[in-house]
């Protein structure tokens, strides 16, 4: 690469096939513009598709282009730390592959990092083509996790945001699994602000986060930033042994006065007895969440693992394996 960008556009590649041309596309088209030395890093998180030819067609006709190969699907998050660590640029910028988050949004965000700022992200004020379900999780999946969490994450962000080096810098420095790396933003500090923009129907494709992917990064996003739900066990303690200790008089006085014994038959007893250990699991469940995240940690692992990194200049000399 001759110039060195200024600019370093990360986008997640998982199956998006049909997006993939247009996406180079329309960010070239948008950065050429700008007129900054620039460079797009696509992360192929390990696509079974057409997408790594497509990806591999691009790098072979444009320099400022490389594609980086996990060696399996490592998840969004890890392909945008990939991203993040192979990107050269003094500022960097998170983009769906997808063209969900419009490239002409890019142009505002370094607008405000000019003006001072070392995070820009960009907020959704409205959101186009997606189910209602989608819409509703989301919309409480972001409230939750700013209740909750001891970060201040803004609400309705996604990862489309621009960083400088120095945040860059400081993120990379955090090598911990199970990642939210909207919350690791926040957390790092600096001066940080926020662009509306309104998010895009889906160019082509379906959606590459399944209810069950999302229920995973919604724990992720809790367990990562808070210790609420481990600390929620003793107002339940509390409570119930509130109860027992007003039940005691209670039961005994109505005993006494009546001659009546209440909560009479078998059939109370087990159901308070579901529904205590019910409380209960769900409580070793949240320990688990912990004590899972925990071992993910002292196991150390790399958080992907990469099989071939693309560049122009390694395709042309037909020699494509930079594994790092
Ligand atoms: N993605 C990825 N790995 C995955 C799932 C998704 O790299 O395991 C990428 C995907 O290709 C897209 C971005 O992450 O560029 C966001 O995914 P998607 O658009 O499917 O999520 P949604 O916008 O529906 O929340
Ligand atoms: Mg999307």
């Amino acid at each position: 690469m001759s110039t060195k960008p200024v600019i370093s556009i990360i986008a997640p590649v998982y199956n998006e096939e049909p997006v993939i041309d247009e996406l180079y596309r329309r960010l070239s088209e948008v950065m050429d513009q700008i007129g900054e030395p620039w460079e797009l890093i696509m992360v192929n998180d390990g696509s079974f598709d057409g997408s790594a030819e497509k990806m591999r067609d691009i790098v072979a006709r444009d320099e400022r282009v490389r594609t980086i190969n996990f060696a399996r699907n490592f998840g969004h998050q890890n392909a945008v730390t990939a991203g993040m660590d192979y990107a050269r640029g003094d500022v960097v910028v998170i983009i769906d592959a997808d063209l969900q988050d419009p490239p002409e949004v890019i142009a505002d965000l370094l607008k405000k990092w000019r003006e001072g700022y070392h995070v820009v992200y960009a907020v959704r004020s409205e959101r186009k083509g997606e189910s209602v379900f989608k819409r509703l999780t989301a919309k409480l999946f972001y409230r939750l996790i700013y209740r909750i969490t001891d970060v201040d994450i803004p609400l309705d962000t996604g990862d489309f945001r621009l960083m400088d080096r120095q945040v860059i810098d400081a993120i990379n420095t955090m090598r911990e699994h199970n990642r939210f790396i909207r919350g690791m933003t926040s957390w790092v500090g600096f001066r940080q602000t926020g662009v509306y923009y309104v998010r895009q129907e889906r160019f082509a494709g379906e959606t590459k986060y399944p209810l069950k992917k999302m229920i995973r990064f919604a724990l992720d996003a809790i367990t990562g930033f808070s210790y609420f739900p481990l600390q929620v066990a003793i107002y339940a303690s509390l409570v119930l042994g509130l109860i027992a200790v007003l039940a005691v008089p209670v039961v005994a006085f109505l005993r006494l006065a009546t001659g009546e014994l209440v909560f009479e038959g078998q059939a109370t007893t087990l159901i308070v007895v579901l529904l205590m250990s019910s409380f209960q699991f769900f409580f070793f469940f949240v320990m688990g969440q912990y004590i899972a995240r925990i071992y993910d940690e002292v196991r150390r692992r790399p958080l992907y693992i990469v099989s071939e990194v693309w560049e122009t200049a390694s395709l042309a000399g037909n020699n494509a394996d930079q594994n790092r």
